[in-house]
């Protein structure tokens, strides 16, 4: 990297585009010089481009044809670190740095001057005359004293129309000012009193917030049941990197959480955070990325991609629930948050901390094995205490064809009702039923574009595609052998177990819970808050219940399927499975009443589930890292998939097919791979897909084998080949 920090005007540099190059381009640098890592604007072609000054140009051609920097943008320049972490990430996913630089520049119009809005204050002169609606604007301004209103804030204060104040702004009555929309965020205060800890969480606190003042990199996994208190002991260590000055970001998995959280920072801290996610606005999103990197906002709270804002002063990431899958990002660039948030940690002396309910094996690895410090929080705040866990043994149940809820289960769930107490029935798939199958000819509903199976959504009265989100009316007849009125669901999803729950406990009020149900997360957080008061027997959930929320009156769960997702041939199955029903069964009893799980199953015997139930993690863990490490998979073995994928099948296994002969890279470094063969989900929107898997020892260096075996390819057509470093997921 240059140590050159300035360019004069006219000298070439060099500068990294978001355009698809695969190099760096050369220009002049503009008129009064440009520092490196500044964003500038530079002609491409006939088009403005966003860049950044990445280094001293590298030359070689006719210096009459360079073209100058457009202009040098008004945003801090990106920091070395930031050019270093963009470089590590980009190599170790093996990304395009361009595709980096999109990545850590998604806030439009960010280099924008900030754009100006009217304010309006107390102006000094007399107006000629005063009418009634004239005093009032003025009394409301004297009122309050100083402060600026915008025009509609100032005439609804006053309940004048907005003429009234322009009119005084004619008398220099009322003084109209230009006010940049970007506002710095409001300080938070971390010297506000916190709670009481308990001796664990002080503990906990003492030991962060030591590593906190080290002012080095350092990674803790923070494991503690849900309800121990974790989120009280980060927010701790959070107030410790503010007191030094420094920023802190906490990632959450959902959006759907981010409001309770935001709630308890104000009442910790006495203001809001800044937010990052995919529901802020252009311009929230503008304010946040500028003002993080002027470092006037302290505390962000987001989604996995805040990790690439420009902090100034990163001090603290916490990654919450980190085992959760949604941190690995499948699209565009493939990275896991939570690896790069310990990357990037260590690349600016930050401290990370890893909490969770039930790390990921990985994590719990990397503690095992010292890289990481661990604390645990042993037991539940309050009175609360774990739920007792129970398999109900389906074999021995009798069950109505086209119904899951057992007798066993009917029976708890109607307890809770006449307790006047809530319970959680909890089933992972969305939809109505995940099958629709002809009863003439045996035809199963696929999607035209995917192999997939299409999902009945009956609230949406459409069958759904959940690859492609491919969706078409139910059809009257089957589509295959042109029978009527032989199309019958098969299976549960939700929204059929809601109406085997109406139809079993009448009296009940349900609630059902899943993300495709709601419009917005707005929607969605109301709901929640409604559930968490009490306004509801039952609640129906998927997925997202599991995740976090607060639920003091309900004292049960009833899982419907706990054997569903030990099927997966994935690699991670017994441990998903594991961290799934734990956090589930953590809902129950949060507050002053015992909870229940209740596992529906059909192999209580099966080791995780036997696991679940006893609830000994360690054990689990145990053993499936003997499991894993004699295997010599993640995290004992390092693994990458490689999907190729095109309009016709042929073509894409040719390329596979040559790809798997000409493996002398990756067997140099001492992998293997495996494939090609057609992927679990053969095709995606049409396009045929097909997987080859590269399996390597721990150490090995398996990025560069890779690049080097893919550099020779050409792909033609419009085969596309991805690869996915560390996958998580195996469709
Ligand atoms: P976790 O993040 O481990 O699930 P939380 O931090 O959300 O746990 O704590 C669970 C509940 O207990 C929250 O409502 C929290 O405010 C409360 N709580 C935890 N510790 C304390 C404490 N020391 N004093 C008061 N309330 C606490
Ligand atoms: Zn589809």
């Amino acid at each position: 990297m240059s140590t050159q920090e300035y360019f004069d005007q006219g000298e070439l540099v060099a500068v990294l585009t978001t355009q698809p190059l695969d190099r760096t381009l050369d220009y002049k640098a503009p008129e009064g010089g440009c520092f490196l890592g500044a964003y500038v604007e530079v002609p491409l072609g006939p088009r403005k481009v966003l860049g950044v000054v990445w280094g001293p140009g590298q030359g070689g051609f006719d210096l009459a044809k360079a073209r100058s920097v457009i202009r040098v943008l008004e945003v801090a320049p990106m920091r070395e670190e930031m050019r270093v972490f963009l470089g590590k990430v980009a190599d170790y996913t093996l990304t395009p740095m361009p595709a980096m630089l999109r990545l850590a520049t998604r806030a439009p119009g960010l280099g924008d001057p900030p754009s100006m809005r009217k304010i309006y204050r107390m102006g000094g002169a007399e107006p000629d005359r005063m009418t009634d609606a004239r005093t009032r604007v003025l009394e409301v301004l004297r009122d309050y004293g100083g402060l600026a209103f915008t025009l509609k804030e100032l005439a609804e204060q006053a309940g004048v129309t907005p003429s009234v104040v322009k009119g005084l702004v004619k008398q220099n009555a009322v003084r109209e000012e230009d006010s940049p929309r970007d506002l710095p965020y409001p300080h938070l205060n971390p010297d506000l009193p916190g709670k009481a800890l308990t001796e664990d969480q002080a503990l906990a606190v003492a030991r962060l917030q030591d590593g906190q003042r080290t002012g080095d990199y350092g990674t803790t996994l923070l494991k503690g049941v849900t309800g121990s208190g974790k989120t009280e002991v980060y927010l701790e260590a959070v107030a410790e990197a503010l007191r030094n000055g420094r920023q802190a970001l906490v990632l959450l998995p959902e959006i759907a959480l981010t409001a309770e959280f935001l709630t308890r920072v104000e009442a910790r801290f006495g203001a809001r955070p800044a937010e990052w996610h995919s529901g802020a606005t252009m311009t929230e999103r503008r304010r946040v990325w500028r003002m993080v990197g002027q470092g006037d906002a302290h505390l962000i709270v987001g989604a996995r991609s805040a990790l690439f804002l420009p902090f100034r002063n990163l001090g603290l990431v916490v990654v919450d629930e980190e085992h959760d899958t949604s941190y690995k990002q499948e699209d565009g660039v493939h990275y896991s948050a939570r690896d790069m948030a310990v990357l990037r940690a260590s690349i600016c002396g930050a401290r990370v901390i890893l909490a969770s309910a039930t790390p990921s094996l990985e994590s719990w690895a990397n503690a095992e094995a010292g890289k990481y410090e661990r604390l645990d929080l042993t037991s539940r705040f309050g009175d609360a205490v774990l739920p007792e866990m129970k398999p109900i043994d389906m074999r021995a149940e009798q069950m109505q064809p086209g119904t899951w809820i057992s007798p066993s289960l009917r029976q708890a769930v109607q307890q809770r009702i006449e307790k006047k107490e809530q319970s959680l029935l909890f089933i992972n798939r969305r939809g109505y039923a995940p099958v629709t199958l002809c009863r003439a000819c045996g035809e199963q509903i696929a999607c035209d574009h995917c192999d997939a199976r299409m999902v009945e959504h009956r609230f949406l009265k459409r069958l759904m595609c959940h690859q492609c989100g491919e969706t078409k009316p139910m059809p009257e007849v089957c589509p295959s052998c042109q029978v009527e009125g032989k199309l019958a669901p098969v299976g549960p999803g939700i929204e059929r177990l809601a109406e085997e729950a109406e139809a079993t406990f009448p009296e009940a009020k349900i609630a059902m819970l899943s993300s495709d149900l709601f419009g917005s997360a707005r929607a969605l957080k109301a709901k929640i808050e409604e559930i968490a008061q009490g306004d509801a027997d039952i609640i129906i959930g998927t997925q997202l219940v599991a995740k976090g929320h607060n639920f003091p009156k309900l004292t049960l769960v009833g899982v419907i399927d706990a054997d569903l997702s030990l099927h997966g041939a994935d690699l991670r199955a017994a441990e998903r499975t594991f961290q799934l029903m734990r956090q589930v069964a953590g809902r129950a009893g949060r507050a002053d009443k015992p909870g229940q799980a209740l596992l529906q199953t059909f192999q209580p015997e099966h080791p995780v589930i036997r696991a679940i139930l006893s609830g000994d993690e360690e054990g689990f863990w145990k053993a499936e890292a003997a499991g894993r490490q004699a295997a010599a998979v993640p995290p004992y073995g390092r693994m990458a998939g490689i999907v190729l994928s095109g309009p016709e099948v042929g073509p894409v296994f040719d390329i596979g097919n040559t790809m798997a002969r000409n493996d002398a890279p990756l067997r140099d470094v001492g992998a293997q791979v495996f494939g090609p063969a057609p992927a679990p989900i053969a095709r995606i929107r049409g396009r045929h897909r097909v997987r080859l898997l590269v399996k390597a020892p721990k150490g090995a260096p398996i990025q560069d084998a890779i690049a080097r075996w893919i550099a020779p390819l050409c792909l033609k057509g419009d085969i596309r080949l991805t690869v996915d470093i560390d996958p998580q997921s195996f469709y």
